[in-house]
């Protein structure tokens, strides 16, 4: 007889593995620690959004609820930059204009509860976990005060960056943990829509204001607003920590993100008023106990955001595990244990290119040498479709394991030194002596990296 799961968490990942499971046969409770978002009024107040590219699209697919998601998703086919001086500048993401998706966190997590419902999951909210015994699954939780105890059969912790779950594995022998902070944190502010409803800037864009040390980034929302966080350091000058009067953060504003301050009149109420939240990394080892338990989601990887890829790392996590339960039927000691032989390496990946990432783009994307590798690697794209493919399109368009991918980041950069170190690309491509050599160094480097799990490479 199927067992009987319980997730800690409706977040994402917790209601997509829900939704997975439950069409596969399981019994599934969920415990989450807040309550029902689509009872509390003013939830929907500020709209947060995020990304969601390929591997997303994929698992919302064998949820069923793609098409649900689509309308309310914006394309975004590039980056677009903001520079100091006002000028701006346009990198497409994709050789043949890929995008990733705008999407609003709220809805797809509504919508995910509503789909786990209607498939017959019951969602228990106000129920926060304090602790699990790992080696019985027995769940305590704080039910509004009081305590309850539940007896779980197999048990997901889906309860993000914070698990409760993954706190409880670290008591237990043999567990390796880490965690750490960025020294920047970020704060949410808007970009509101024109009176007729219309965007201010560019609609299909992920648009950023590079400034080195620090950001400002903006996605656009299906009412013609921009959700734009700004990454920014806690200490320092400027920082969180150096902009405290409104004279202050109003100068600051004034000097480093003009145009910005311009399209959004709130700007300086709102960082003085919103939040301020941290970024924070974790790894974990293992990722499951026998066939009892396991961590998925953020609770098992919580990564910086700045990749776009932690909730589509998370679904990714949902579909790997669906395809093992193809494979292993009802051996949950196999499924959860080759889950955490291909996801950990998967997790602790994404984790570090989301890190690199944060330098590309607060620093990287505003240098001319940069911009010209980018431009470069769509040709190479381009004239080696199948030899070649960038390592952000690896990430954000295909289902290339990310372990894989951090694997051809110095072959990659090995190519591209001797591309780049050759000359002038565009006249050189036109030469047939270096077309000659381009094709020894692409089999070079197809060759240092053939070997390794491309997986499938599915554009959306
Ligand atoms: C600023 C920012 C931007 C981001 N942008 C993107 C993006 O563009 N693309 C992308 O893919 N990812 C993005 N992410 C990452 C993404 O938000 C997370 O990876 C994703 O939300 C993880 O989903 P999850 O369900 O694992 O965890 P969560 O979304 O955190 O959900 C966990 C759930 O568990 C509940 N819970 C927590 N503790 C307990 C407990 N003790 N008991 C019971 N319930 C509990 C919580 O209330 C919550 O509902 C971004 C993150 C940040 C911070």
């Amino acid at each position: 007889m199927a067992r009987a799961v319980s997730i800690l968490g409706a977040g994402l990942v917790g209601s997509l593995l829900a939704v997975i499971l439950r069409k596969r046969g399981y019994s599934v409770k969920i415990y989450e620690r807040r309550p029902d978002m689509r009872k509390v009024s003013g939830y929907a107040g500020r709209s947060i959004n995020l990304a969601v590219s390929v591997r997303g699209w994929n698992a919302l697919e064998m949820a069923g609820i793609k098409q649900d998601i689509e309308p309310i998703a914006i394309a975004m086919c590039g980056r677009s930059l903001h520079m100091p001086d006002g000028s701006s500048a346009y990198q497409q993401y994709g050789k043949n204009n890929e995008a990733i998706y705008s999407v609003s966190r709220g809805e797809l997590n509504r919508k995910l509860m509503d789909v786990a419902e209607q498939n017959g999951v019951e969602i228990f909210f106000d129920h926060r976990c304090t602790g699990v015994n790992v080696t019985n699954n027995e769940i305590t939780f704080d039910v509004m005060g009081a305590e309850k105890k539940v007896q779980a059969d197999l048990l997901f912790g889906a309860d993000g960056a914070f698990s409760a779950l993954r706190n409880s594995y670290s008591y237990a022998d043999r567990v390796d943990t880490q965690q750490f902070y960025l020294a920047h944190g970020y704060k949410e502010l808007t970009i509101p829509a024109a009176a007729n409803g219309a965007f201010l800037i560019e609609k299909e864009a992920l648009h950023i204001w590079p400034r080195h040390n620090y950001m400002l980034i903006a996605l656009p929302n299906i009412d013609g607003s921009f959700t734009c966080t700004l990454f920014f350091p806690f200490e320092g000058a400027p920082s969180f920590a150096s902009l405290q009067t409104r004279e202050e953060i109003t100068a600051f504003f004034e000097s480093t993100f003009p145009d910005a301050l311009a399209l959004t009149p709130s700007m300086v109420d709102d960082f003085m008023q919103n939040p301020t939240s941290s970024l924070i990394t974790t790894r974990i080892f293992p990722w499951h106990f026998g066939d009892r338990n396991a961590l998925i989601g953020d609770a098992a990887h919580a990564i910086v955001p700045f990749y776009g890829q932690g909730m589509n790392a998370g679904f990714e996590d949902c579909t790997v595990l669906s395809s093992l339960m193809d494979e292993y039927g009802e051996d949950w000691h196999k499924i959860l244990s080759e889950y955490e032989q291909k996801r950990k390496p998967n997790g602790d990946a994404v984790g570090e290119l989301a890190l690199m990432n944060f330098v590309e783009m607060r620093d990287k994307v505003a240098d001319p040498n940069f911009l010209e590798r980018k431009k470069i690697e769509k040709d190479l794209g381009k004239l080696f479709p199948n030899e070649f493919i960038s390592v952000y399109e690896m990430v954000s368009f295909s289902h290339t394991p990310y372990d894989t991918v951090m694997k051809c980041i110095a072959a990659q950069d090995i190519l591209l030194g001797k591309v780049m170190g050759s000359g002038d690309f565009d006249k050189l491509i036109s030469t047939e002596s270096f077309r000659n050599e381009l094709n020894i160094w692409i089999k070079e480097y197809y060759a240092s990296v053939q070997q390794l799990d491309f997986g499938t490479t599915t554009n959306k």
